[in-house]
């Protein structure tokens, strides 16, 4: 019998309520030795003593086998959020026999593996707790919710029935067959291709949802590419001066932009130095500037920066624009003042607006994972399409790659192969998940 057991599940220190899971056949009976079980899923508060010790006054609720998260017969316990009443509970817990602190993911583990979940569910929950963005809180919300499972059922049904349709040209070979199948067979594998294609193609965008931006902000020295960042992120997260060559370090703000995760990068000013320190600070700047997803390129006299490529969408800005009078002549995306905010709101609805035009056809798969088996059921998809498709189709081949396209969903939805995964994937929870 697997054991009970139970943990914090919500974050620890000081709060006004804090809830304590437990999970597993002896969890009723535990709180049985508390207080009286109440009636199933029905919040009750109940007095929990121990040992004719008052433990707390708390809001009890008691699961059902088969209706709970973990799919276990369940408790939760939300009790004052203190660290002496979560201790003292704790306590009474651990010495219950049969009972023992959940390690990290255990409550999530065993709901996957009691059916509750599937493995892309399981990702999602552990994205919604990492959410930090509206974008990463619906997109996580709809893998935790069964988005893909959903999809994965239905482009099962096709495949199977591509697959009856062949066995029962194998199974006909030497008679009749009353109806040519093979016009569906072409139809369902069209299809399956085109959404296997499509589902792929999304995949990107929606791990940039998970991971967020980067935005460079690049220039020579001193035309104020750290006052810039600091008016951006509405603080002083860079040292600004007039002495040319102040940044080395790179340095990142982290910012939610209408939903998406934005991580700012305010990098050492580009130029010829013989100061060792700032030519390590010119390089990071380079290298980081290039491997960002956007670049601001910041000037005060229209001086190109040929040292960091400029990408299609990058935008070009004019800075320090309070200290400008008459005209300038020369072009660029945007006009700023870092100093007096002139600009910045402009700037930063179209940095806003590039980044989610980029993130417009997220689909449904969320990770690198999702994307390697879609793309091997894929294959095994093109490969079956080949064999119909022949002069002479070769019925078994292709009925034997569709199994393989089955296997390759199986192992998405971790319905097989799952052990490999689950170790890196509960790595990411924390205890009380
Ligand atoms: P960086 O080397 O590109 O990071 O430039 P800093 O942000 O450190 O700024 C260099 C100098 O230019 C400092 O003295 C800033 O006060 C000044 N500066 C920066 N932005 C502006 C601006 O928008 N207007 C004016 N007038 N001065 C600015
Ligand atoms: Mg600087």
């Amino acid at each position: 019998m697997l054991d009970t057991i139970f943990a914090l599940a919500t974050a620890q220190g000081k709060a006004g309520v804090s809830v304590i899971r437990i999970s597993g056949p002896k969890s009723h009976a535990a709180l049985g030795m508390m207080a009286s079980v109440p009636e199933l899923r029905k919040a009750s508060v109940r007095k929990l003593y121990w040992d004719d010790v008052l433990l707390d006054e708390a809001l009890v609720i008691a699961f059902g086998e088969g209706a709970s998260f973990t799919g276990e017969e369940s408790v939760e316990l939300h009790v004052h959020g203190s660290r002496a009443t979560i201790n003292a509970i704790l306590n009474v817990l651990i010495a219950i026999p049969g009972l023992r602190p959940a390690e990290a993911g255990e409550f999530t583990r065993r709901a996957l593996e009691n059916g509750m979940l599937d493995l892309t569910q399981v990702e999602g929950l552990a994205d919604l707790i990492d959410a930090e963005t509206e974008a990463q809180r619906i997109q996580s919300l709809r893998v935790l919710s069964g988005a893909i499972g959903k999809k994965v059922d239905a482009w099962r049904q096709k495949i199977i029935r591509a697959g009856a349709l062949l066995e029962a040209t194998i199974d006909f070979a030497d008679e009749d067959i009353p109806v040519d199948v093979m016009p569906e067979v072409k139809d369902l594998l069209s299809e399956l291709i085109v959404d296997f294609e499509a589902e792929i193609s999304g995949v990107k965008m929606a791990e940039q949802i998970r991971e967020g931006f980067e935005v460079a902000i690049v220039g020579r020295p001193n035309v104020g590419k750290s006052t810039l960042l600091n008016a951006l992120s509405g603080r002083k997260a860079a040292l600004t001066s007039e002495i040319a060559g102040t940044t080395r370090d790179v340095i990142e703000v982290r910012m939610d932009i209408d939903g998406l995760a934005v991580t700012f990068l305010d990098t050492a000013g580009i130029r010829e130095t013989g100061d060792q320190l700032e030519a390590m600070g010119v390089n990071l700047a380079i290298e980081r500037a290039n491997a960002a997803d956007l670049r601001v390129f910041l000037t005060e006299n229209g001086d190109r920066i040929d040292e960091v490529e400029f990408f299609d969408e990058d935008i070009t800005a004019l800075g320090k624009l309070d200290s400008f009078s008459g005209d300038v002549e020369f072009q660029a995306d945007h006009r700023i003042s870092g100093l007096t905010g002139e600009g910045i709101g402009a700037l930063l609805s179209n940095i806003s607006s590039i980044l989610q035009q980029r993130i417009s056809g997220a689909g449904l798969l969320t990770r690198e994972r999702h994307r390697v088996a879609i793309q091997n059921g894929l294959i095994a998809l093109r490969l079956a399409s080949d064999e119909v498709f022949n002069v002479v189709p070769t019925v078994e081949l292709a009925a034997e790659e569709l199994r393989s396209a089955s296997q390759h969903l199986e192992l998405l939805l971790g319905e097989v192969g799952v052990e490999t995964l689950l170790g890196e994937i509960f790595s990411s929870f924390c205890i009380g998940k």
